[in-house]
C-alpha cells in the first residue's frame, strides 16, 4: 500500500531522456507502429506524452477547486473555434526545447510534425474563437473558470476554391478515431429530455403545484473533456464538451415488432444533435436541429453543474454566491429556462426562491447589432420540443410584463415591444437573456453604447445596471508567441519574458524605437514572416509573390457588412491606374484575402468569385507584374491566420460603421506589427485611440453619420461625382471580368447601386481610395512605417484577453484566484 502511494505522486519527468522514451513507448506499444514512416501516428505520440504532462496538473486543478470550493465560472458557447493545440500546451507547459530535442534524436522535427495536427474547428469565426482565448486567459490567471460547449462531429466546413467558387467539404476532423486531446467522461453522462408533454399535479400535503414533463424522448450526453493549461502554472482548466447518443441503442419492444428501421431511424436522430456545426455567421439557421443543440447544450451543462453541487452541499441557499454563468451570445440564452426548470421541477425551490438565483447568476454577453443575427424561436416549435421550458418562459414573461406596466403604467406599446414573447408567435431570446441576467454586455465600447441607445434601449431605461462593456481581446500566448517566433526571440531578449502574461510590459518598447539594431531585427523578422506567408501562398494557389511588396491583408469570414467588396473596387482602381500608366511613386502590393462564406449566403459566395476573377485578370496581365497581386487564400482557419497575421503589413478593418461589434482579427494583426486601415467601428476605435490618431489609416462614415443617411443614401451620387468610381463601375459593368461568364456578377452591381444597399458601400469609396494612398505613400517611408510598426505592437497590450477576462472577473464573476501547488 504505501510503495503504491509512493508511486502515484511521483510527478512524472520531462527530461529529453524520459520523453524520448515515453515518446517510444506510445509509438510503439500503444498504436503499434515504428519510426519508420513519417505520419499522423507519430503526431499522435507526442499528443499522449505531452497530455500525460497535463493530466497529472489537471488533476490537481481539480482537487483544488474540490477541496477549497471556491465560486466557479461557466462559459456557456456553441462554439469553441480552439485550431491546433501542440505548440500552444508545450509553450504553456515550458517544455517545447525539450522535446524539440528528444524529436530530434530520433531523427524528427517538431516543426513538421506539428503540421500535421488537424485544427479542431468548432466555430464559425470571431464569437467562437474569442471564447478559445478567453479560457486560455482564464487558465492563465488561475481563475476557475469552465467551459461547455459541444463536441460536433464535424466542424467548419473546409473550404475549396474550383474555378473561383466556394466549395465546401465536411471536415471530419475526428478522423476515425477522437482527438486525442480529449478524455471521455462516461461516469458523468447525462440525459436530455425533447419533445413530450406536461401534466401538472397539486402536491395534497404542501398544496404546492408540481409540474412533471413526461412521455419525453431521451438524448444521452457524454462529456469528453479538453484540458486547458495556463501559462507556467499548474492549473489546467477544462473545456467540457458534450456528445449526443440515443439512450438506448435499441428500443428492443420496437425491435421484437419488426420496426428494426424506426428504431435505428431513432438512435440517427439523437446522434444527429451534435452531428455539425451550423456554418452560419452573423445570421440564425432557424432549423430545428439548431434549437435541440442549443437545449441540448445548457441542459447537459446545467445538470452537471447541478450534479456537482449537490455532491457537495445539501442546499441551494448559497448557490448563488458559488456559481456564475457567463452565455456566449443568446445561443445558450434557454439556460435562463432550464436552470428555473431544474431548481423548480427537480429540486422544488418555490418559483421565487429560484428566480433570485437564476437572476444573479446568468450573465449575457451580445455580439451583435445585426438584425438577421438576433436569434427567435417560433413558440410553436418551442412548445412541441421543449413544452416545459417553454411553459416557463411564458411565466417569466408574464412576470417581466408586469414590471414593465409597473414602471410605465398604460404604455401598451413599450409592452408590446420589450415583451419576450413577440407578436409573430416567436419567442425573443435576447430577451429572455437580458430579463434573467443581473449583467449584459457589449463587446467593444462603441457596441455597448449603441446597445443601450439603439437595439435594448427600453431595457437600458428599466435595469440601467445591468448594462457594461467588456472590450475583447485575443490571447498573447497563442498569437504572439506561438504564431510568431521571431518576435517571441526579440521581445524576451529586450523586455524580458514577462509580456507573455503581463502585455502591459510591451510598452518598454517604446524606448527601442531609436534603436537602430532593434529596428534592423524588427525589420528582418517582418520580412522573414512575409517569406513564410510567401511559401503559403506558393503552396495553395501557386502564386509567386514579392515579399517586399507591401501585403494588404483582410481575412474574416465573408459578409457584406465586413465589406470585401469596398476592398475589391479598390483593387480594380489600382488596376484601372496601372493600365492607364498612372504610376509615379507606386507601391507594390499583394492583396491577401481569406475567408468562409456561409453555404446559403449566395451573395458572399459571389464576392469571394468576383476576387478570384479579379485576381486572374490581374495576376495574368503582364502590364501589371509586381505592382499589383491578387491572392485569394481557401480554407481560412486558425492555423492559417497562425502564418497570416505576422506577415502582415496593412490589416483591412473596413466595415460599415455601425456594424461590426468588436473584431478580434483587428488586435492580432495590431499585436504583430501591422498598421490598421479602417473604419470607426467596433473595437477600431479603441485600436486608434491606443495607437494614437496620427498612426491610423481612418477613413468612412461614422457610426451616427451612417445611422443618420440610412434611407437617403442615394449611390448613383457618387457615381456621378467621382470619375475613378465611374471608372471601377464601368469595368464591372462591361464585364471585363467575367468575360466567358456573362451577367454573374449582375446581383453585385446592383447591390452597389441599389438605395438599400445598408453597407453603403460607395458612400466610403473615395475617402477609402484618398486613405490607401497615404498608406501606400506610408509604405515608402520605410523608416517611418518601421516606427509606426513597432508602436503598433508597443501599444496593443490593452487587447489582450488577460485584461477582458480581469474585468470580467472583478465587474461581473468576481472569483478568486486559485493557485495550483
Ligand atoms: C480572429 C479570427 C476571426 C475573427 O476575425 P474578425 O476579423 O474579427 O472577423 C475569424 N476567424 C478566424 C479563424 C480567426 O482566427
Amino acid at each position: 500500500m504505501v510503495k503504491q502511494k509512493a508511486v502515484a505522486t511521483k510527478e512524472i519527468m520531462s527530461d529529453v531522456d524520459t520523453l524520448e522514451r515515453d515518446f517510444m513507448h506510445y509509438l510503439r506499444y500503444h498504436l503499434g507502429r515504428e519510426l519508420t514512416s513519417k505520419d499522423e501516428y507519430q503526431l499522435t505520440a507526442l499528443i499522449y506524452i505531452v497530455r500525460d504532462r497535463l493530466v497529472e496538473n489537471w488533476k490537481k486543478t481539480w482537487d483544488s477547486y474540490q477541496s477549497q470550493s471556491p465560486k466557479r465560472g461557466y462559459y456557456l458557447s456553441m462554439e469553441f473555434l480552439i485550431g491546433r493545440s501542440l505548440r500552444n500546451n508545450l509553450l504553456n507547459l515550458g517544455i517545447e526545447g525539450e522535446i524539440g530535442e528528444a524529436l530530434e534524436k530520433l531523427g524528427l522535427e517538431l516543426e513538421e510534425v506539428e503540421q500535421l495536427e488537424i485544427d479542431a474547428g468548432l466555430g464559425n469565426g470571431g464569437l467562437g474563437r474569442l471564447a478559445a482565448c478567453f479560457i486560455d486567459s482564464c487558465a492563465t490567471l488561475q481563475l476557475p473558470v469552465m467551459g461547455y460547449g459541444l463536441r460536433y462531429e464535424y466542424g467548419m466546413f473546409r473550404q475549396i476554391i474550383k474555378d473561383g467558387f466556394q466549395i465546401e467539404e465536411p471536415d471530419h476532423w475526428l478522423g476515425f478515431g477522437a482527438y486525442p486531446w480529449e478524455l471521455k467522461r462516461s461516469e458523468y453522462t447525462r440525459i436530455v429530455k425533447f419533445g413530450g408533454y406536461c401534466r401538472s399535479y397539486v402536491n395534497p400535503k404542501t398544496g404546492l403545484l408540481i409540474v412533471h414533463w413526461e412521455d419525453a424522448e431521451e438524448v444521452l450526453a457524454m462529456p469528453f473533456d479538453v484540458p486547458i493549461p495556463g501559462y507556467k502554472n499548474k492549473t489546467v482548466n477544462t473545456l467540457r464538451l458534450w456528445d449526443a447518443s440515443a439512450a438506448e441503442d435499441f428500443k428492443l419492444t420496437e425491435f421484437n415488432q419488426g420496426s428494426y428501421f424506426e428504431a435505428v431511424a431513432a438512435k440517427n436522430e439523437a446522434e444527429n444533435i451534435t452531428m455539425v456545426l451550423y456554418p452560419n455567421d452573423s445570421s440564425e439557421s432557424g432549423k430545428e436541429l439548431r434549437l435541440r443543440q442549443q437545449y441540448f447544450l445548457v441542459s447537459a451543462s446545467l445538470q452537471d453543474i447541478v450534479a456537482n453541487w449537490e455532491r457537495h452541499n445539501d442546499s441551494y441557499d448559497n448557490f448563488a454566491e458559488r456559481n456564475v454563468f457567463q452565455l456566449n451570445d443568446t445561443h445558450p440564452s434557454l439556460a435562463v429556462a432550464e436552470l428555473m426548470r431544474i431548481l423548480v421541477d427537480e429540486k422544488r425551490l418555490s418559483w421565487d426562491e429560484a428566480w433570485a438565483i437564476v437572476t444573479t447568476t446568468m450573465a449575457y454577453t451580445n455580439h451583435t447589432l445585426l438584425p438577421e443575427a438576433l436569434e427567435t424561436w417560433p413558440a410553436a416549435l418551442m412548445n412541441r420540443l421543449l413544452p416545459r421550458p417553454m411553459q416557463i418562459i411564458e411565466e417569466i414573461n408574464r412576470r417581466f410584463l408586469a414590471q414593465v406596466a409597473m414602471k410605465w403604467p398604460g404604455d401598451i406599446d413599450r409592452q408590446r415591444r420589450m415583451s419576450i414573447l413577440g407578436g409573430q408567435g416567436e419567442v425573443r431570446m435576447a430577451y429572455l437573456a437580458i430579463a434573467g441576467s443581473f449583467s449584459v454586455n457589449g463587446v467593444a465600447a462603441l457596441h455597448s453604447q449603441l446597445l443601450k441607445e439603439g437595439l435594448f434601449n427600453d431595457f437600458y431605461q428599466l435595469w440601467p445596471h445591468k448594462f457594461n462593456n467588456k472590450t475583447n481581446g485575443v490571447t498573447q500566448r497563442r498569437w504572439m508567441a506561438a504564431a510568431n517566433p521571431g518576435l517571441r526571440q526579440l521581445l524576451d531578449k529586450t523586455i524580458g519574458e514577462s509580456w507573455v502574461t503581463d502585455l502591459s510590459q510591451l510598452s518598454k518598447l517604446e524606448k527601442q524605437l531609436t534603436n537602430k539594431a532593434f529596428r534592423k531585427k524588427w525589420d528582418d523578422i517582418k520580412l522573414q514572416n512575409k517569406q513564410r506567408l510567401a511559401e503559403l501562398i506558393k503552396r495553395e494557389v501557386n502564386i509567386k509573390v514579392d515579399p517586399n511588396s507591401m501585403f494588404d491583408v483582410q481575412v474574416k469570414r465573408i459578409h457584406e457588412y465586413k465589406r470585401q467588396l469596398l476592398n475589391a473596387l479598390h483593387i480594380i482602381h489600382l488596376y484601372n491606374r496601372i493600365k492607364r500608366g498612372d504610376t509615379d511613386n507606386w507601391t507594390n502590393r499583394v492583396m491577401i484575402f481569406g475567408g468562409k462564406a456561409a453555404p446559403g449566403y449566395d451573395m458572399a459566395k459571389l464576392v469571394i468569385k468576383l476576387i478570384n476573377n479579379i485576381a486572374k485578370v490581374v495576376n495574368n496581365d503582364p502590364d501589371v507584374g509586381d505592382k499589383l497581386k491578387v491572392v485569394f487564400i481557401p480554407n481560412y482557419s486558425v492555423s492559417s491566420m497562425e502564418v497570416i497575421a505576422p506577415g502582415t503589413d496593412l490589416s483591412e478593418q473596413i466595415s460599415t460603421a455601425g456594424k461590426e461589434a468588436s473584431g478580434t482579427g483587428n488586435m492580432k494583426f495590431m499585436m504583430n506589427g501591422a498598421l490598421t486601415i479602417g473604419t470607426l467601428d467596433g473595437a477600431n476605435v479603441e485600436i486608434r485611440e491606443a495607437v494614437g490618431e496620427e498612426n491610423f489609416f481612418l477613413f468612412g462614415l461614422t457610426a451616427d453619420q451612417a445611422l443618420a443617411k440610412a434611407g437617403r443614401y442615394n449611390p448613383q451620387d457618387y457615381i456621378d461625382n467621382d470619375h475613378d468610381l465611374q471608372a471601377v463601375m464601368r469595368l464591372l459593368e462591361v464585364g471585363h471580368f467575367n468575360q466567358h461568364e456573362p451577367g454573374i456578377f449582375n446581383d453585385i452591381i446592383a447591390s452597389l447601386k441599389t438605395h438599400h444597399d445598408q453597407w453603403m458601400v460607395l458612400a466610403d469609396f473615395r475617402s477609402y481610395v484618398d486613405m490607401q494612398a497615404k498608406a501606400a505613400d506610408a509604405y515608402q517611408d520605410k523608416e517611418h512605417w518601421t516606427t509606426l510598426s513597432i508602436l503598433n505592437t508597443a501599444r496593443s497590450s490593452v487587447f489582450s484577453t488577460d485584461r477582458t477576462m480581469e474585468q470580467y472577473n472583478d465587474e461581473i464573476w468576481k472569483l478568486p484566484k486559485i493557485a495550483v501547488k
